[in-house]
C-alpha cells in the first residue's frame, strides 16, 4: 500500500505524548460489581504506569445467553473509580446510545471493539453520534485481517472531527490451531505503523494470547516493534470472572509482567547512530556469506560430476563424520552455540547432497532408459 493514507490527527502535545511515553491500559474485561471494578481499580493506581482504567459494560459475546455486561449502570461505578483513584476511564461502545451514556457519565475515552470495527455500518453510527464532541477514541483492529477495514473505521472517525484516534491492536480470528486466541499477524500492525505513522497503537496481548501464560511474551514483542502501549485484562479474581476468565490476570501479576518488560526508546534511529553502523556491518557479512555458500554450491556441483564419473555414492560417510566433527570443534572454539553450528552444517550437508543428486541422476537417466530398451 502508498503512505499516501492520512489521517487528521491532532497534534495537541498531550495526545502526542502518548507516541514517546507508553500508554497503559488495564481493567476487567467486564465491570461486574461496584466492589469489583473499585477494587481492581484502586489495586491499579498503585502502578504508577497505568493510566487508564478499561472495563466493559455493554460485552459483545459470540452467542447469546451468556454474560452481556451491566449495561448503562455500571457507568456510575467508572464515576467512582475516577473520583476515588483519578485513573482515567474507558469503555468500550458499538453504538450511538452507548456514545450518549458514556459521554453523559463523564467517561474520558472510548473504544470501538473488533467486532464492530467490521461493520461500517456501526462504525458509522458511533462516528454520527460524535460529531461536535472532542474525546479520544481507540479503534480495535477488525476480527478479520484487513488493514483497508481498520483504517477505513479511522477515516469515518476522523471524517466525524475525531482528532485523538489511537489503534488497538488485539490479534485475528482463524481456523488454524495456533498458541494463541487471536493470531497476531504483527506485519499488519506494522504496516499500520508505516502508513499513519504518528498513530498511537497500542497492543492487547489478552486477546491474541487468551491465556495467562503468554501475555508478557507478546506484551515485550509489542513493544520491541515500537508500539505505543499495552491493554491488559485485570481482575482481583480472574478464574471466578464473568467473561474471559483465562486470560484475566491479577493487578498483582499485571506488575509483575509490567516490571519484568522492556520499555525501549521511541523514535527514528538517526543515520549515523552506532545502531546504523552496526547494521552497515552486518550487511557486509551477510554479504560475504552468501557469496561464500555460492561458491560452495559450485565446489559441490565439481564434487558431483566427479562422483558420476568414478561411480561413487553421495554420500561419503567417513568424509561427512570426519566434516562435521572438525566444524562443529572450530566452530565452538570461537564460541559458537554447538546446536546452531550442527543445524546449521546438517543444512548445508543437505544442500549439497541435492546438488549432487541433480547432476548424477541427469547423467545416469539417459544411460538407464538405453539399457532397458536394449534388454526389451
Ligand atoms: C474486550 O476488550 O473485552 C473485547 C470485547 O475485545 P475485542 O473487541 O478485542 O474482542
Ligand atoms: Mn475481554
Amino acid at each position: 500500500m502508498s503512505k499516501s493514507f492520512e489521517l487528521d490527527l491532532s497534534t495537541n502535545p498531550a495526545w502526542m505524548s502518548r507516541l514517546e511515553t507508553p500508554v497503559i491500559m488495564a481493567g476487567p474485561c467486564s465491570a461486574e460489581s461496584e466492589e469489583q471494578v473499585v477494587e481492581t481499580a484502586r489495586a491499579l493506581k498503585e502502578n504508577e504506569r497505568v493510566s487508564l482504567f478499561r472495563a466493559g459494560i455493554w460485552k459483545p459475546r459470540t452467542r447469546p445467553g451468556n454474560f452481556e455486561g451491566i449495561g448503562a449502570e455500571a457507568l456510575a461505578w467508572m464515576k467512582t473509580v475516577k473520583e476515588e483513584t483519578g485513573l482515567k476511564t474507558i469503555v468500550e461502545v458499538a453504538n450511538a446510545n452507548h456514545v450518549y451514556e458514556a459521554l453523559k457519565h463523564g467517561i474520558d475515552e472510548l473504544w470501538v471493539g473488533a467486532r464492530s470495527t467490521v461493520s461500517p455500518f456501526s462504525v458509522q453510527e458511533v462516528a454520527d453520534a460524535l460529531k461536535g464532541v472532542d474525546v479520544p477514541v481507540w479503534v480495535k483492529n477488525p476480527v478479520n485481517p484487513d488493514l483497508q477495514l481498520w483504517l477505513g473505521a479511522m477515516e469515518r472517525l476522523n471524517k466525524a472531527g475525531i482528532k485523538r484516534i489511537g489503534a488497538i491492536h488485539r490479534g485475528f480470528s482463524t481456523f488454524e490451531k495456533t498458541p494463541f486466541r487471536n493470531i497476531p499477524k504483527w506485519n499488519i500492525a506494522i504496516e499500520l505503523k508505516r502508513v499513519v505513522p504518528n498513530l498511537p497503537i497500542v497492543c492487547d496481548p489478552s486477546h491474541i494470547c487468551g491465556n495467562r501464560h503468554l501475555i508478557g511474551t507478546v506484551a515485550q514483542r509489542a513493544l520491541d516493534l515500537a508500539m505505543n502501549g499495552l491493554m491488559i485484562e485485570t481482575h482481583p479474581d480472574p478464574d471466578n470472572a464473568l467473561s474471559d476468565a483465562k486470560q484475566q490476570i491479577t493487578p498483582d501479576m499485571l506488575n509483575d509482567i509490567l516490571a519484568a518488560l522492556t520499555f525501549r526508546q521511541p523514535g527514528d534511529v538517526p543515520e549515523t547512530s552506532l545502531l546504523e553502523v552496526y547494521r552497515s556491518e552486518i550487511d557486509g557479512i551477510d554479504n560475504g556469506l552468501i557469496q561464500l555458500l555460492a561458491q560452495r554450491n559450485e565446489i559441490s556441483a565439481q564434487i558431483g560430476h566427479y562422483k558420476q564419473e568414478k561411480n561413487m555414492t553421495i554420500y561419503q560417510v567417513k568424509r561427512w563424520d570426519h566434516l562435521f566433527e572438525d566444524r562443529i570443534r572450530r566452530a565452538t572454539n570461537l564460541g559458537l552455540d554447538e546446536q546452531f553450528v550442527k543445524d546449521f552444517y546438517q543444512m548445508v550437508h543437505a544442500n549439497s547432497i541435492r546438488i549432487q543428486e541433480r547432476i548424477m541422476n541427469k547423467a545416469a537417466q539417459p544411460a538407464a532408459k538405453t539399457k532397458k530398451k536394449k534388454q526389451a
